[in-house]
């Protein structure tokens, strides 16, 4: 009787389907849970003879465990079967979720701007290799033998004898430029420039420079104070003040050093141009007769001017970014911010 009633429950477990939440409930209903008809086997043990005991309980037990294993493999079955069913509900007339696009890096959106300030006033593009030999980063720029740019500890040297370098300003370009054209030569080198210098709120061993050149017959220094007065104020806003300092660079003569009025405080004082009024955004000059020469110009027909600016000092003038650190540490709080440039 016992033995009927249990193998009939053992065929409804091995039977027994569930496809969704529903039916694995009705069958843990049914088979698992204390009302169940196995709940019920072992309710149904108090009524067995004490010598049947031992037996009808292994017999129940096997049930039990059977009815577990069973419910186990439905769960699994559901479960499966609804991530496909999931799938394939997919509707594809939704609206997509939100993907943030991210944005230019200010360093890219101020390189663009200053090249697009010199395009509209003639200026082409050029570039330049970062690896230098000692020719185009110093020698044919006038850099005497002793000058501390050519020792290591301002430089980084990839040989010595004959010296390679990782090039230490932009003005390496000028001097490919003027080898390979002649004049008229109107050309703009922004690109990346390597220092041996601790890393600071104000100074990086990687940077970004952006290098002007002009030369043609009667180039002469109002062209150059001109041509940097138009680019600050574009740059800067119309009522940006420009000065030129007197100032010394092996490859210029003369030389200046180009100051604009302090965008905080329009030129009264303040911390950032210490009190001055002004502060500094790049240098200039006459390109040397020497340096021409060197680039198989003729120097007493040619003349030119020079600028080199830093791009991260421009974007930190222009957006009053306090720290040189944050162009590189890429800190989406700080990136975000210029989501909107340019
Ligand atoms: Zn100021």
């Amino acid at each position: 009787m016992h033995q009927e009633k249990i193998e009939a429950i053992k065929s409804s477990i091995a039977a027994a389907d569930a496809t969704n939440a529903d039916e694995l409930e009705a069958y843990r209903m049914k088979y698992i849970s204390k009302k169940s008809v196995v709940g019920e086997l072992f309710a149904g043990m108090r009524d067995i003879p004490n010598e049947q005991k031992k037996a009808y309980g292994q017999t129940v037990n096997e049930v039990k465990q059977l009815a577990e294993a069973k419910f186990q493999e439905l769960i699994e079955k559901v479960n499966s079967s609804s991530t496909k069913s999931k799938s394939s509900d997919l509707d594809l007339t939704l609206p997509p979720s939100n993907i943030s696009a991210g944005g230019v890096h200010p360093l890219t959106a101020t390189r663009q701007r200053i090249i697009e300030i010199f395009e509209r006033i003639g200026f082409n593009l050029s570039e330049g290799p970062e690896i230098e030999d000692d020719w185009h980063n110093f020698t044919a720029l006038n850099f005497p033998e002793n000058h501390p740019a050519r020792e290591m500890q301002d430089t980084f040297f990839i040989e010595k004898n004959p010296d390679i370098a990782l090039r230490t300003h932009t003005s390496s370009v000028q001097v490919r430029v003027m080898e390979n054209q002649k004049p008229p030569i109107r050309t703009l080198s922004p690109g990346r420039v390597f220092r041996n210098e601790a890393i600071s709120a104000r100074a990086h061993c990687i940077f970004h420079q952006v290098e002007g050149l002009y030369v043609d017959e009667n180039v002469g220094f109002a062209d150059l104070k001109n041509t940097l007065y138009h680019f600050a104020k574009e740059m800067f806003g119309k009522e940006t003040k420009v000065r030129f300092r007197p100032s010394f660079f092996p490859f210029t003569e003369p030389s200046a050093e180009i100051d604009i009025s302090c965008q905080l405080c329009g030129g009264k004082g303040c911390n950032v141009c210490k009190g001055t009024g002004w502060v500094e955004i790049g240098g200039s000059g006459m390109v040397d007769p020497n340096v021409l020469e060197n680039c198989g110009i003729d120097s007493k027909k040619y003349t030119g001017f020079a600028f080199g600016m830093g791009i991260e000092r421009i974007a930190m003038l222009k957006y009053q970014i306090k720290d040189l650190r944050l162009f590189t540490e890429n800190d989406v709080r700080f990136l975000k911010q210029f989501r909107s440039m340019v």
